[in-house]
């Protein structure tokens, strides 16, 4: 893909980066450029470009603002010790974004051209990625859009791919702490042939009225169950669940209805090194509440970028509870490791990191 620069004239003075990055948030401030590229049928994707970041001019009947034909991506850059800039698996967010954007009727974006717009929009605001200390990054988030001007429910005939960054601080200030769940007996994100493992907005839009529920009740996080029986743990608004038993085991929802996370699956891979092999099958709600409750379960932790991995605590209902799991012995190694791996601070034997 030929991509054209334009620099921006108004990039924010190194004085006022200095300040955002030594406290950067998250998502509130975006870097001095954007990546674009444009679809249509006869061109395909075409005018790729690097231009200031800003606003952009929609029509008010533009396709995405009214059906909502929208895919997104999350992933993180790492700056190691020694100054060099990493991404951690892009060509798996890349390859999920072909499968998000099948399911929502787009055009497939090549996932060589999908890194190499994501390598080009970090390489020129690669001053934007803020310094290892305190697990900071740069949050990098590609989407694709519905752009044509047209009121009718059918796949857009105009598409536009971005790609913006947004540098990140740590999840948790403070330390690593347990998040607590609620788990929503009227709300599922997913239902059999729904868009439950494609990463488009109305799944986080459908996420929010639980979501509220779980703050209303003083919990952190919210855990859906399957649409269907209300019995199987899916996941979290953004995360994906494990479950660690006291013989070794792991178990994770199986795939279907669930976002296939990329740190989920990396987890698989360092958990089965590590000698504990990972289940992947549905995992009842009771399995949960009774395996808490006997010791059975003694680990349960969540994963995804945003967190790394994260030990779960409580779980509320209406009406009941059950406890946090005694340990996080196991949560806080794997943590570790792949903080370590994205960071540059162990070898990384799987081949994980990608250099910008
Ligand atoms: N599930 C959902 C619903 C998510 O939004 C995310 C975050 N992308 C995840 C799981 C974790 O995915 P990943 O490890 O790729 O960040």
């Amino acid at each position: 893909m030929q991509i054209s620069t334009t620099a921006s004239t108004v990039a924010v003075a190194p004085e006022r980066l200095a300040e955002i990055l030594a406290n950067p948030g998250f998502g509130t401030h975006f870097t001095d450029h954007m990546f674009l590229v444009e679809w249509t049928p006869d061109r395909g994707w075409h005018d790729a470009r690097i231009t200031p970041y800003g606003p952009l001019t929609l029509d008010p009947a533009t396709a995405v603002l009214h059906y909502a034909q929208e895919t997104f991506e999350g992933m993180k850059a790492y700056r190691h010790d020694d100054g060099s800039v990493w991404m951690f698996r892009p060509e798996e967010n890349a390859r999920r974004m072909v499968r998000s954007s099948r399911r929502l009727a787009f055009p497939e974006l090549d996932p060589e051209d999908f890194v190499q717009a994501v390598d080009a929009l970090v390489e020129t605001d690669q001053r934007w990625v803020p310094d290892a200390e305190g697990e900071k990054s740069l949050y990098v988030r590609p989407f694709m859009i519905a752009t044509e001007t047209f009121l009718g429910v059918r796949p857009a005939q105009h598409v536009t791919f971005l790609v913006i960054a947004s540098p990140a601080g740590a999840y948790f200030k403070g330390g690593v702490k347990p998040v607590t769940l609620w788990l929503t007996e009227e709300y599922t994100r997913a239902g059999r042939g729904g868009m439950g493992a494609a990463k488009t907005g109305g799944n986080y839009a459908s996420s929010l009225v639980a979501q509220q529920e779980a703050t209303a009740h003083g919990c952190d996080q919210v855990v859906f169950l399957d649409s269907q029986e209300g019995r199987y743990v899916e996941e979290l608004g953004g995360m994906n669940l494990y479950f660690l038993y006291d013989d070794g085991r792991i178990v994770t929802p199986e795939t279907g209805t669930i976002l296939e996370g990329i740190t989920r699956s990396s987890i698989m891979e360092l958990a089965g090194k590590l000698g504990h092999p990972v289940e992947e099958r549905r995992f009842g709600i009771d399995e949960w509440r009774e395996g808490v409750t006997s010791g059975a379960i003694t680990e349960i932790f969540a994963c995804g970028t945003a967190a790394v991995v994260t030990p779960v605590g409580s779980l509320k209902w209406d009406g009941g509870d059950a406890p946090a799991p005694a340990r996080t012995d196991l949560t806080m190694k794997l943590r570790q490791a792949l903080v370590d791996i994205q960071y540059g601070r162990a070898e990384d034997t799987f081949g994980w990191m990608h250099r910008v």
